[in-house]
């Protein structure tokens, strides 16, 4: 979680944020119009080719009636039929009517004839067959509203349905046969082949693009625009309610040719059949999906190219700024050796450069300080006249000494000088001479010790020098070293040469020293023997 609350990772999420939340709300937003405009205008146009359709059956049924009228008028069928049926009318000659046959062999002829009959069947008054086309005409049973009020008018005595005998859809008309003296004498019955309507469905369909059904009351598809139908093949049950439910209606639902299809319903204003009108849901939103994918890919495309922009953003800001506050925290921790490169151009790069400015500014300080310190600190330990360690220096490293010896009982000497007369110089000479003397007494001091030893100045004319690992004869070697050059040195002053000599008292450390007094009060004891003894010598304590 913690990547959440970096700058760069909220400079991101508002980067992608700001570009999808406009693009997908707007691109969404449209999607959705054009879809309810695509869907608007499909249900419109399917609505039109099922009313064309429903024309396209009128128009053909009504032809078909004409035909089958024309025929129930024909010399022949009111002959045949009054010779049939009433044998002692038969006055006529030569006429069809002689033989029972002979009507049938008319109404054979005829049906060749028109391809859209299938059969023609003659029944008199009673319903009962006196001639038909085919061989064995199915047993005719007439409607109860048989004969109709108006004579001439028509009736569909079986609704569109599958017929197996001819493997097509067909549909049976009555139309009344009328003596000469229009006394209804029977009916003509014509079976209708409905699937020579399929050409003018399939003509309905060229525009508006799409598929139209025609389906008995169970659904079963009668006539399609696509192919004339060789077997019966059934919409399903759940799509045919949903259509008869909702007619007139745009509806998505399983279709027969298609997977998926945008359909309508409507029923004939002639015939007891529903008219589907289809089309294929997926070559409808073809173009709209192609789009929708198109910009989906796009505003992907954009997240991706806006989302790498900010990410670079957000490393180009939090990079320095990472570096800045790693090197803060260096300082912070007393490291002032840090130096950040400042090579970019903007507000970051000039708060790297005041950052290294700061940083050097502070190492500046730190090093005039630790100058300064250096310096305290040697002034501290050192005696301004003769650059010797001073009284409080010569006290910790005896104190030093004395420790080390007592834990390693590696012994060491120390030796106290005083200058001989040195008042009675200081009188004769001036105390400035008497200053210079000093420091050259000390310089031969420091030359003649090892550097591992320590030369101080105790106050006044008087030195000490500790011999580190020096036994007694060692360390009367070296006093007597040092006494010989104080006295062989010349020092010019206002015309006179001046000599001094000096007296040294020589001890060593003992295990009883605990504090450096101790050693101080032996060598001042020794040194007091020196001087006793006529000065100008070095006297070691017993
Ligand atoms: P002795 O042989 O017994 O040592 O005789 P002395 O005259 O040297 O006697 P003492 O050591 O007691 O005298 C030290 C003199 O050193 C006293 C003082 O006037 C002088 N003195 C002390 N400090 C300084 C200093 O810093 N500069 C100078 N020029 N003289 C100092
Ligand atoms: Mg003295």
């Amino acid at each position: 979680m913690a990547w959440f609350k970096s700058i760069k990772s909220k400079i991101m999420i508002f980067a992608i944020l700001a570009t999808l939340i406009p693009s997908l709300g707007l691109g969404l937003l449209s999607f959705r119009q054009n879809e309810a405009q695509i869907s608007d205008n499909v249900a419109r146009e399917l609505g039109a080719l099922t009313s064309e359709a429903n024309r396209e059956i009128e128009l053909w049924l009504d032809k078909r009636v004409h035909e089958v009228h024309v025929t129930s008028t024909s010399g022949a069928v009111i002959d045949g039929l009054s010779a049939i049926t009433r044998p002692q009318a038969r006055t006529q000659p030569n006429t069809v009517s002689k033989h029972p046959q002979a009507l049938a062999h008319y109404l054979r002829s005829v049906q060749e004839k028109l391809d859209t009959i299938r059969e023609l069947t003659v029944v008199n008054a009673a319903g009962k067959v006196v001639a038909s086309s085919a061989q064995t005409a199915a047993p005719i049973i007439l409607p109860d509203e048989w004969p109709p009020n108006a004579l001439i008018e028509v009736l569909v005595i079986v609704p569109p349905h599958w017929d197996r005998q001819y493997a097509s859809p067909t549909l049976s008309i009555a139309v009344p046969v009328l003596s000469y003296n229009n006394l209804l004498m029977g009916a003509l019955v014509a079976v209708l082949d409905l699937s020579t309507l399929q050409p003018y469905l399939k003509s309905t369909t060229k525009s508006p693009p799409g598929d139209v059904l025609l389906l008995d009351r169970d659904g079963r598809i009668l006539v399609s625009s696509l192919a004339p139908e060789d077997k019966p093949v059934q919409l399903d049950e759940s799509s045919l309610r949903q259509l008869r439910a909702q007619p007139g209606e745009s509806l998505v639902f399983r279709g027969m040719t298609h997977q998926e299809v945008i359909g309508i319903a409507d029923a004939s204003t002639e015939l007891p059949i529903i008219i589907v009108a289809e089309r294929d849901r997926a070559e409808v939103y073809a173009t709209w999906i192609k789009l929708r994918d198109m910009f989906l890919t796009l505003a992907g495309a954009l997240v991706v190219v806006v989302a790498a922009v900010a990410f670079h953003m957000g490393r180009s800001i939090v990079g320095p700024l990472q570096r800045l506050i790693g090197a803060a925290d260096r300082i912070a921790e007393g490291d002032l050796e840090v130096r950040l490169a400042a090579n970019q151009n903007d507000e970051l790069g000039h708060l790297t450069q005041v950052f290294n400015q700061m940083t050097d500014r502070l190492r500046c300080s730190r090093d005039k300080i630790m100058a300064t310190n250096q310096v305290l600190e040697t002034l501290s330990i050192t005696d301004s006249l003769t650059g010797l360690y001073n009284r409080s220096k010569l006290d910790a490293i005896l104190s030093d000494q004395l420790a080390r010896f007592k834990r390693t009982q590696r012994e060491f000497t120390l030796l106290m000088m005083d200058i001989d007369h040195f008042k009675t110089l200081n009188d004769t000479y001036g105390h400035l001479t008497g200053d210079e003397i000093l420091a050259v007494v000390a310089r031969i001091l420091v030359q003649s010790i090892r550097s591992i030893d320590y030369a101080a100045r105790y106050g006044g004319d008087e030195f000490i020098i500790i011999l580190v690992e020096t036994s007694v004869e060692q360390a009367l070697k070296t006093a007597e070293r040092i006494r010989s050059q104080v006295e062989h040195m010349r020092y010019s002053s206002s015309g006179s040469t001046i000599t001094v000599t000096v007296s040294i008292g020589i001890v060593q450390c003992q295990s009883g020293d605990t504090i450096p007094t101790e050693v101080f009060v032996r060598a001042d004891r020794a040194l007091y023997e020196a001087k006793h003894a006529g000065r100008n010598r070095a006297h070691c304590a017993q």
